[in-house]
């Protein structure tokens, strides 16, 4: 966007033509009079938007618009795309989050291949056929399959919590606080045990960094408080590699035993399709080749309990599916207990066997919830998002219901906001 000179947000009011509430249905009004270059990724993806979609045009089209959202910021920028649609328009999205896809779009057209040789675009699908073939991995016309693994989704089973019962659950952490510059967050009590895994929901700057840094020892919480030290392997969201050599060497040096595993090999490293990258030097990866190395060496290292900041950032859809599959595997078969930030809804509600959901206000003062069942912690973080999902019949995938529409009114009346089927 190179025309964007020094007050690009007065040039493109003055250029919007009574377009501006754009700019309010992206959360732009608080930083309308900051310099372009000082916005976060999140603040500048949202800018980036709003700059496209105030202008006039037939043709609009957007590479990746969900990356550095959290789920609220991502709803928003589908609401304020689809508004783009008229007779005269016609928009392409490129996406890698398929909830949002999925609420974003009425046609999809699927890309496979092998990335850096060859790629081939199918023909458009309705949006629920498309990404049906595409979690299957089995494009049925074509009679091709293009990926090993699929993706269904389990159905809400009535959790033991829910039904009153009890479980033992072996390890546990205190009530705390913590106090950030402004920022304060509060975390409730809560319990947990091996063969887990809780999934963190909220929104950005509500402190599920932080809370993950409480819990992995790397911060003290306020006044007297402490975590009992546990034994864990921290993936943190900002990955900055300063290692001087190869991945390889990388993980002969932080993870030889995994590294040198068969099993771990078999069940990790190759689905993550580290080979290509073994012998390339740490500091020249991508942000999704970063990502994957960052993920192995996480689940290589022996602890009992993963935390994992935003595992599916910088990946594709492809890549997600593989390593939503391959942390999961690896909690269950391991036992062990993970904790994980995600944003992308696909991804957390294949992993989440229970959830943490944040409430209050962004960079002012949040809290952490005790963990608890996917259905009734889903239930509440979408009634704060004021949406709805549905399930598809074919393979349960969670699908957010058009707002308004008769299902959402429904299930809004009847306070089911995840799902009204059982
Ligand atoms: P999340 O991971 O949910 O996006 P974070 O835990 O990273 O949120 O941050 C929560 C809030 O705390 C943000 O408003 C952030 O700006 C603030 N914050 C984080 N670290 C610090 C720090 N070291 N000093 C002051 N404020 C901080
Ligand atoms: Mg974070």
């Amino acid at each position: 966007m190179l025309w964007v000179r020094r007050n690009a947000c007065e040039d493109i009011r003055a250029m919007a033509d009574g377009r501006c509430w754009i700019f309010f249905s992206v959360d732009l009004q608080d930083v309308l009079q900051r310099e372009v270059g000082q916005l976060s990724g999140g603040e500048l993806q949202r800018f980036a938007i709003g700059v496209v979609c105030v202008q006039k045009a037939n043709v609009y089209m957007f590479d990746e618009p969900s990356s550095y959202l959290d789920v609220k910021q991502r709803l928003n920028a589908a609401r304020v795309i689809r508004s783009l649609i008229s007779p005269e328009t016609y928009i392409i999205v490129v996406e890698h989050d398929l909830s949002v896809l999925d609420y974003l779009s009425d046609y999809v057209c699927i890309l496979y291949g092998m990335p850096s040789a060859y790629g081939v675009v199918t023909l458009p699908a309705s949006v629920r056929d498309g990404i049906n073939i595409f979690l299957d991995g089995n494009i049925r016309t074509e009679n091709l399959r293009f990926r090993e693994e699929s993706l269904t989704f389990k159905i809400a089973e009535q959790t033991t919590e829910d039904a009153g019962g009890d479980i033992t659950r072996n390890y546990s952490y205190p009530d705390m606080t913590k106090t950030l510059g402004d920022f304060k967050l509060d975390v409730k009590a809560g319990e947990f045990t091996d063969s887990e895994i809780v999934v963190m929901l909220g929104q950005n700057g509500t402190g599920k960094t932080t809370f993950i840094r409480l819990l992995a020892g790397l911060l003290k919480p306020d006044g007297e408080k402490s975590v009992p030290e546990l034994n864990v392997s921290y993936k943190p969201q900002k990955i900055s590699p300063k290692f001087p050599g190869t991945v390889r060497m990388l993980f002969i040096k932080k993870i030889k035993a995994a590294f040198l595993n068969p099993q771990f090999n078999t069940d990790v490293i190759k689905p993550l399709q580290i080979e290509n990258i073994i012998d390339q030097q740490v500091t020249h990866l991508s942000g999704g080749e970063l990502q994957r190395v960052a993920i192995v060496l996480a689940l290589g290292q022996p602890a009992d309990i993963y935390l994992i900041d935003e595992p599916s950032a910088y990946l594709d859809s492809e890549q997600r599916i593989i390593a939503a599959k391959v942390i999961k595997r690896f909690i269950v078969h391991f036992k062990r207990t993970a904790f994980i930030v995600e944003h992308d809804f696909i991804m957390a509600t294949y992993l989440a066997d229970r959830v943490v959901v944040y409430e209050g206000t962004p960079s002012v003062h949040a809290t952490a919830n005790s963990p608890q069942s996917l259905l009734s912690g889903m239930n509440k973080f979408l009634a704060s998002l004021e949406i709805t999902f549905r399930r598809d019949p074919t393979n349960f995938r969670p699908r957010i219901n058009k707002m308004d529409s008769q299902l959402d009114q429904e299930q809004k009346l009847s306070g089911n906001y995840f799902f009204m089927d059982n």
